[in-house]
């Protein structure tokens, strides 16, 4: 059944449905009219049954012929009623003309209830009672033929077994039309998505405006069909980049050792060729360490080592260097670190490096003179960590996409001083996969402030309560 195709499934649902309805009804109806028809009849027995039991009553002590004569005339009133009525002997006093063709028994014994007899074929509805008056009893019998009412019956139970069936089949056909109708715009669907494929990502579905399942789910497909391509445009927009980017210092790599060994050279040229490839090997072996772990990271087993950190602790590590870095550059560099620890739930390599990656930028993009200080305090709840420079700042419009990979703002400048735009993506993974964010402020000229928001552990963490 599974294998069916959904119309014809609800076809069938609705057709088992509807015909056990309808056949529960037909039967119903028929034993409901069966039993109506019993019922008037036997009212109509008990009625005549007590009228003749009144007129005897009445009667009886008249000659026989008197109370056959009023039988005569009770029995003429009483329609298609027949009559027998027998003395005490046995002998008949009075019966309908008719009664010779059915040939009723002289059913002894009364009842209250009339039963059903079939006498030469034709079914009876018979009343029997005795009638007792002074010291004479009298046998009485009415009965009513049946045979009207059970052809009545029985057309009605044709006509149920007729129309049952070709009502059902109607309702099944209508059904499945309606079905297939409704599914009709499934089959659409089902036939563009498949014709999408990595060569025509942008292709959409046709959304059917019937404010319905079906334009929820197109819009659905849609707007994952439209999340599936931004993200494939951005793999192969890396794939791109990486290439780009690798393509470089190979290149570099390769003239210079051409040009050295194009005709023998002195030692200290050799020197001098070996120490520029070593340092294009330095910037690569860099670049595809941090490609390696943006792979990692998206593939999602770049996992964190997370412990209870004082945040101050990491960030002292790297001012240290970044204070080296400084004094090279005669950029003044600052650190105002926060008195109470600042605990984390951190990966201490992780935010080293991210650290590391925003002090790097605040020298790289600093002129000499210039300021660059690192602040970590609490704030709400949050462990901050500030890294702001009096450097070249970031126009608006490079703003929001400094944390892209491969974005510089400055590109000419950037890919001088080393940096290929992967630094800040980086960072902010590694603030992500802490639960946390990272945010730019700057303006061209300005200077820039990079803030790190740490969910801040309250108060002194468990472990080292215990320990202390
Ligand atoms: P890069 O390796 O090029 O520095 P990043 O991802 O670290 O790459 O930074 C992306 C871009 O953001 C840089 O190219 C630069 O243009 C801009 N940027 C980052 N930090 C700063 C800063 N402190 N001052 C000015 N510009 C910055």
């Amino acid at each position: 059944m599974k294998s069916f195709p959904i119309g014809a499934r609800l076809t069938a649902w609705y057709f088992g449905i509807l015909a056990v309805v309808l056949s529960l009804f037909s039967l119903t109806a028929y034993f409901a009219m069966r039993n109506s028809i019993y019922r008037t009849v036997d009212d109509e027995l008990r009625a005549r049954m007590e009228g003749v039991r009144r007129l005897i009553d009445r009667t009886a002590r008249y000659e026989p012929e008197d109370l056959r004569r009023e039988l005569r005339e009770h029995s003429e009133l009483a329609g298609n009623t027949l009559l027998q009525v027998a003395d005490q002997q046995g002998n008949w006093l009075y019966r309908s003309p008719s009664t010779d063709r059915y040939e009723i028994p002289k059913l002894r014994g009364t009842s209250a209830v009339p039963s059903t007899l079939a006498l030469n074929n034709v079914p009876l509805r018979v009343l029997s009672a005795e009638i007792q008056v002074g010291d004479q009893s009298y046998f009485a019998q009415a009965a009513v033929p049946l045979d009207d009412f059970y052809s009545a019956l029985h057309l009605f139970a044709t006509l149920l077994l007729v129309s049952v069936p070709i009502l059902l089949l109607s309702a099944a056909a209508g059904g499945y039309w309606i079905s297939r109708r409704a599914l009709a715009p499934v089959d659409q669907i089902t036939q563009t998505a498949r014709s999408i494929s990595v060569h025509n990502l942008s292709s959409r579905l046709i959304v059917p405006q019937t404010g319905d399942e079906l334009q929820r789910l197109s819009e659905t497909l849609n707007s994952m069909l439209e999340r599936l391509e931004a993200a494939f445009k951005k793999i192969i927009q890396f794939t791109a980049d990486a290439s780009h980017e690798l393509r470089t210092p190979v290149a570099v790599m390769r003239t210079r050792t051409e040009l050295s060994l194009r005709k023998p050279r002195s030692a200290e040229e050799y020197r001098e060729a070996l120490a520029q490839v070593h340092s294009e090997l330095e910037k690569t072996s860099e670049l595809v360490e941090q490609l390696m772990l943006l792979a990692r990271a998206d593939y999602g087993v770049e996992a964190l080592q997370l412990s209870t950190e004082d945040l101050r602790q990491i960030v002292r590590d790297v001012c240290g260097q970044g204070k080296a870095l400084s004094e090279a550059k005669e950029i003044e560099f600052q650190d105002q670190m926060s008195r109470q620890p600042v605990w984390v739930k951190a990966d201490a390599h992780a935010l080293w490096r991210l650290f590391l990656i925003l002090i790097h930028n605040a020298i790289k993009y600093t002129p000499k003179g210039g300021r660059v200080a690192v602040v970590v305090r609490q704030e709400n709840g949050f462990a901050i960590g500030e890294v702001r420079d009096t450097g070249i700042g970031i126009a608006p419009e490079d703003l929001p996409n400094v944390f892209e990979r491969f974005y510089r703002a400055d590109k000419a400048r950037s890919r001088e001083s080393g940096g290929v735009g992967l630094g800040l993506s980086i960072g902010r993974w590694i603030a992500e996969a802490h639960g946390g964010t990272i945010e730019v402020g700057s303006s061209l000229g300005g200077g820039s402030i990079f803030t790190l928001r740490l969910p801040l552990i309250d108060g002194e963490p468990p472990e080292l309560k215990s320990a202390n």
